[in-house]
């Protein structure tokens, strides 16, 4: 295959090459990850409209957009709160009544009766017939007008219109056309569409494609390319494991004395899932090439336990660890249990997070480089340049999906003359078995099936609120009682600043409802490590009765006698996300409740969603459901909460063409190694923004 022809090809060059793409534009276009004419075709349409072809008005179905042709039978202006000129218009099916509540006389005029009108607008079911407000028109017949092709409605920010995504794309075509670049898969799929001809489709579907089909991702195009870009997808995890188990690293014995100490210390015992999980990361580490292993169990099935099992094999071995945490505050959380852990097996733990900054950050970046400590527990502060490890042999990345793939991999250039460290994954966001092809494809996966024993489920209830008055009267009467609960303040916005202003205010105010004998505390990211660190002391100790806070807490906070979690606006929030914070309570002996005061009105699917949580505590069937309930956004820009954001891919619903990308992907990775690559490429490049993390 000639993949020199594609990689000089026009399509290659910047889109500022193109017609009415000016400095302006180009810029905006960059932001959404637009450089090369290429990355054109990969901006697919949200939807389309058919104006194709004129739909009777008898055929008109209720909310779908369609082209009208008729004659106009009366118009008129009727008075009232709110002018409006309405319009009768017949075809020889049927009535149609249009309205438009801003008009100008010239409009009226020429709504002469008799005169030949196109309409094209969505039609709803009225008393007295179908009717239309503000639906585009022209007069004259619709003949000239139709459209060749759908009308594809383009993903766009503002000030970027329709009809310049239209304009980019047709020239994006024009030149796909002229150089016909070859397809990735051919030999490989035998679908109907080939490469050119599905990304055409989709750009411009022909008159009488099913909008309906394409709507829902069944076009056999867009299984077309949705197959390869799962390919491409899994190609990509595929080979960065090949490369990584390319690298020696250190082998470490397994049955530590360290363990056997540190097992006789515990409280109590690991259960029978920890323990077959860490017997597999166990036999990992005791290989000379590097372990990549993820961790999936539930939130509170005793994560940190596995990793401190893991950490010490590692230390006993002569080798540092470095436990990386999405959040400072379970960075700190992290540092107080393993200090309280191995504290008796005198282990040195460092600690290091973007807030140390000068003498403390110096002194610390020294222990680690000099092996003074063994254990190192930090935020992503940890992937930095200035971090030199003396000879890391094992990275712990807790709560995966908060961090990409490429950053984890930055860690494993820090190990040092012994080979590339081993990785430890931990997550509590499961997706289903079959959807881990392409998303963790890298690494081989260990589950924690079972909870510590005495786990009690967590009672979720829906409160609208309206009722919130009735709510912090049952916080009061827990807090009395000796219980003790979180308030969560959500805001759509993911700045720490407004989150830090709305749990202020919250606090404020719930200071004021509540008696004296209920003590409030408050929690946010805005403050410093030691002021954190005090709060969630005090809200240890009981000092504290409410705790009022911002998602700060989602992660790895753990605080037994807390059985009460009030979240603010849960329908803000991705389930997978509602089930962590959620899963900050039922920790204890109590029976655990959690409130999820909602702003009414609920949108249907809102409902939906939050039903699922108070059916389920189960993460692996709240990740599906969250996969299967959510619609993807008008809007690009807007924060996506998915797990993965495929351009034309769409699981869980495409899950059953999984079974074909394995088989091509394995069958390229046999025979066609350079296609491997241009596939990669094209569908995951590191310039391709939408899919940064
Ligand atoms: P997660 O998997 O959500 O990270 P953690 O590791 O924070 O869960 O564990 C949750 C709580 O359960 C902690 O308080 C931990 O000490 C406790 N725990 C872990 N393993 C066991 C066990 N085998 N028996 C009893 N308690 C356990
Ligand atoms: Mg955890």
């Amino acid at each position: 295959m000639d993949t020199s022809r594609h990689l000089n090809s026009n399509l290659e060059q910047p889109i500022s090459t193109l017609r009415g793409v000016g400095p302006k534009l180009s810029a905006k276009l960059l932001e959404l990850g637009i450089a090369r004419i290429e990355d054109l075709l990969f901006h697919f349409p949200l939807r389309y409209q058919d104006r194709t072809q004129i739909t009777p008005i008898s055929a008109l179905s209720d909310g779908v957009e369609a082209v009208i042709e008729g004659q106009v039978r009366a118009a008129g202006v009727v008075p009232g709160k709110r002018r409006s000129l309405v319009l009768k218009i017949a075809d020889n099916s049927g009535l149609l009544t249009v309205r438009f509540f801003h008009f100008r006389q010239a409009q009226v005029q020429q709504m002469q009766t008799g005169n030949t009108i196109t309409l094209f607008g969505t039609p709803r079911r009225g008393a007295a017939g179908p009717d239309m407000v503000h639906p585009e028109y022209r007069m004259g017949e619709a003949g000239p007008l139709l459209d060749i092709a759908l009308t594809p409605i383009y993903p766009t920010v503002e000030g970027i219109g329709q009809s310049i995504w239209r304009r980019l794309s047709e020239q994006a075509l024009a030149h796909l056309h002229q150089e016909s670049p070859s397809d990735l898969l051919a030999g490989y799929d035998d679908g109907d569409f080939d490469w050119l001809e599905a990304l055409t489709f989709l750009h411009r579907p022909p008159p009488g494609a099913s909008v309906k089909q394409i709507r829902e991702g069944e076009h056999p195009a867009q299984l077309r390319l949705a197959k390869e870009e799962l390919v491409a997808h899994h190609l990509s995890l595929r080979d960065l494991r090949a490369r990584e188990r390319r690298y020696l690293a250190p082998a470490m014995t397994a049955n530590s004395a360290l363990t056997t100490q540190f097992l006789s210390l515990l409280p109590f015992s690991p259960t029978g899932a920890q323990q077959r999980v860490y017997e597999e990361i166990s036999t990992d580490l005791a290989q000379s090439n590097p372990m990549l292993r993820l961790v999936q169990g539930d939130v509170g099935s005793g994560k940190t336990l596995v990793a401190a099992l893991a950490a010490l094999q590692a230390i006993d071995a002569g080798f540092q660890v470095a436990l990386m945490a999405p959040t400072e505050l379970l960075a700190e959380q992290h540092l107080r249990n393993f200090k309280n852990w191995f504290s008796a097996l005198d282990i040195q733990i460092a600690c290091l997070s973007g807030r140390i900054k000068g003498k403390a950050r110096t002194s610390v970046l020294a222990a680690i480089r000099d092996n003074e400590a063994a254990m190192v527990i930090g935020t992503h502060a940890l992937f930095q340049e200035s971090v030199a490890f003396s000879n890391l042999g094992l990275v712990i990345v807790d709560e995966q999906h908060r961090f990409g793939v490429h950053q984890r991999l930055t860690l494993t250039e820090k190990g040092g003359a012994a080979g590339h460290p081993h990785q430890l994954v931990l997550t509590a966001t499961p997706i289903p078995r079959t959807l881990s092809m392409v998303a963790y494809a890298d690494l081989d996966c260990s589950i924690i099936d079972e909870l510590p024993p005495g786990r009690k489920p967590v009672t979720t209830a829906l409160i609208d609120n309206n009722r919130r008055d009735q709510v912090i009267e049952r916080v009061t009467a827990a807090c009395q009682t000796g219980r003790q609960a979180y308030w969560v303040c959500t805001i759509i916005d993911e700045s720490e600043v407004l989150e830090a202003q709305a749990a202020e205010a919250t606090y404020a105010y719930l200071r004021e409802q509540l008696p004296p004998s209920v003590p409030v505390g408050l929690i946010h990211g805005r403050l410093t490590s030691a002021e954190k660190e005090e709060i969630m002391d005090a809200f240890k100790a009981g000092n504290i009765a409410l705790l009022v806070a911002t998602t700060v807490i989602e992660v790895g906070v753990d605080v037994a006698n807390a059985s009460l979690m009030i979240i603010e606006n849960p329908e803000r929030l991705g389930l997978a996300q509602l089930h962590q914070l959620r899963g900050r309570v039922g920790r204890g002996a109590a029976e655990s409740h959690c409130l999820l005061l909602y702003q009414s009105p609920l949108s249907q699917n809102g409902r939906r969603r939050l039903n699922v949580m108070r059916e389920s505590n189960d993460g692996f069937f709240i990740a599906e459901e969250d996969l299967r309930l959510r619609g993807p956004g008008e809007l690009l820009g807007t924060r996506q909460t998915g797990l993965m954001n495929f351009r034309v891919a769409r699981l869980p619903d495409h899950e059953y063409l999984l079974d074909s990308v394995e088989q091509i992907s394995e069958r390229l990775e046999r025979s066609a190694p350079e296609r491997m690559q241009a596939l990669i490429e094209r569908w995951t490049g590191e310039r391709r923004a939408f899919a940064r993390v």
